[in-house]
């Protein structure tokens, strides 16, 4: 995995919203999605982000998304940082425990 710099914390725009860093940004604007441990797809198949142990809900100023906790190195309360849950899943894939569910 390329190094990548860390997310700037005082890096806020005019309405206090956090700037998410350049590397989270596509070339069209896009937000692009860093939140995945891994490419989705590369772990069992029939298998997503939604049943994986990993998954976590967080609630953010009243806003609920969804990350990955093997990437909170990286989180940054962006959308750049979420994962989808019904993304395939990845190969740190792991079974929610069936208390979990
Ligand atoms: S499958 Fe699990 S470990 Fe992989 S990105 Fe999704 S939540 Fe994270």
């Amino acid at each position: 995995m390329p190094w990548l710099p860390r997310p700037d914390p005082y890096a806020h725009d005019l309405f206090g919203q956090p700037i998410p860093p350049a590397y989270a940004l596509r070339k069209e604007g896009g937000a692009r999605k860093i939140g995945y441990a891994d490419r989705p797809g590369s772990g069992p198949k029939k298998q997503r982000c939604g049943n994986c142990q990993h998954a976590q809900r967080i609630l953010h100023h009243g806003q609920l998304s969804f990350k990955c906790e093997l990437m909170n190195h990286r989180w940054d309360y962006t959308p750049a940082t979420d994962i989808n849950l019904r993304a395939p899943a990845c190969s740190h894939w792991h079974r929610r425990p069936y208390h979990e569910r």
